[in-house]
């Protein structure tokens, strides 16, 4: 009997020191990290590579920094290509002053007068200054005079700090401008905080591990400059404050992960719209689930894309347009996950394409879709 237990003793002694550090077992093969390992998939299925949208479509969130002196023609160019009718620059205002708006007011109107909407943008930082918000209100009239059809609100200014305090986006200083808005009848699109897991530890259970390494800048916590929920939570405050008042909430939201809290926020800010813009992945992993909201929320999605990459756009059409399952994302530091076909029905798609943002955002020209 000893012996059997001596002989025990000794096989899991070995076994022990066969196995590696991470109890793996140690067979003298190098290593590979996680970041070197990504397969091309050997899956047989049938592939559809959507270059062109099925239909004409309005990308509502776009920035071209540069308007003003762009060669719009080729920018035009590049848009037929994918069906792009419209194309919204949120960034009218470029890094923030009048001339350059007026001057990306000219050359649309120059060059292609129905092929672009620009929006404007106003700057929070200057909001301890005396008479900011008469002055704000008067500038988003004037700005709309000119031909601005909306108000982009970055995400730096719902996390803005101003000589060290922070200055919240639901701060009372700026109803007024919200309130304009809706008086005038332009949306206010608004980019508030970023993915949750940016405000979560930086480790193997981050899904963003692999963005927070590529961009460390991108790292928050709950004092910089605040938990994830307040930031999201300051922007639904202005939602209810303004019922007469459009806002596109950017990016799903961030509740791309958690469609059926979405659908929740959808129920009770009626004046709430929403675009896809950046987050494709996360419909692409669940397509069953995405498809069942965006044909239940059929009347308040838009599409957007943010990053102005036309070779992007073909995953978008793929996961909106197709069937197709398992296919490869662009971008593995938002998503090391395969993409999967959402097949939406047709009139869901002009919907998302472009019947909601004709009906949401002012003085687009309809005629490029008529007949549809
Ligand atoms: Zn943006």
């Amino acid at each position: 009997m000893k012996k059997i237990t001596c002989a025990l003793c000794l096989l899991s002694f070995i076994i022990f020191n066969c196995q590696g550090q991470n109890g793996t077992e140690n067979t003298g093969e190098p290593r590979m990290d996680w970041e070197k390992y990504d397969p091309p998939s050997t899956l047989i299925v049938p592939e559809h590579q959507v270059t062109r949208a099925r239909y004409p479509f309005i990308d509502v969130h776009n920035h071209q920094f540069n308007m003003p002196n762009q060669d719009l023609d080729d920018l035009v160019e590049e848009m037929d290509k994918l069906n792009m009718a419209v194309m919204v620059n949120l960034s009218g205002r470029g890094r923030g002053s009048e001339e350059h708006l007026k001057g990306s007011l000219d050359n649309v109107n120059k060059t292609a007068p129905n092929r672009f909407i620009v929006f404007t943008n106003i700057d929070i930082q200057s909001i301890n200054e005396k008479g900011w918000t008469e002055r704000t209100v008067k500038q988003i009239e004037s700005d709309v005079k000119l031909g601005a059809n909306g108000l982009k609100i970055y995400k730096s200014q719902t996390m803005a700090v101003v000589n060290g305090q922070r200055v919240t986006i639901d701060d009372p200083r700026i109803d007024p401008v919200w309130a304009k808005c809706g008086e005038l009848g332009i949306p206010v699109l608004i980019h508030s905080a970023d993915p949750k897991p940016f405000w979560s530890p930086h480790d193997e259970n981050n899904e963003r591990w692999l963005e927070l390494k590529l961009r460390s800048r991108r790292k928050r916590s709950d004092t910089d400059p605040a938990p994830w929920e307040t930031i999201i939570a300051e922007q639904h405050d202005i939602f209810k404050k303004h019922p007469g008042t459009t806002f596109i909430n950017a990016h799903l939201g961030w509740y791309g992960n958690d469609l059926g809290k979405l659908g929740e926020l959808m129920d009770r800010y009626p004046n709430m719209y929403s675009e896809i813009g950046a987050v494709i992945a996360e419909l692409g992993r669940q397509p069953r689930m995405a498809k069942k909201f965006l044909t239940t929320y059929q009347d308040r999605v838009m599409f957007g894309k943010d990053y102005w990459n036309p070779e992007e756009y073909h995953t978008y059409f793929r996961v909106l347009e197709t069937a197709d399952e398992y296919f490869p994302y662009y971008k593995r530091y938002h998503a090391f996950w395969k993409m999967y076909g959402l097949d939406l029905e047709d009139e869901v798609l002009k919907k998302l394409y472009f019947k909601n943002a004709l009906k949401v955002i002012p003085n687009i020209d309809a005629s490029l879709f008529e007949g549809l």
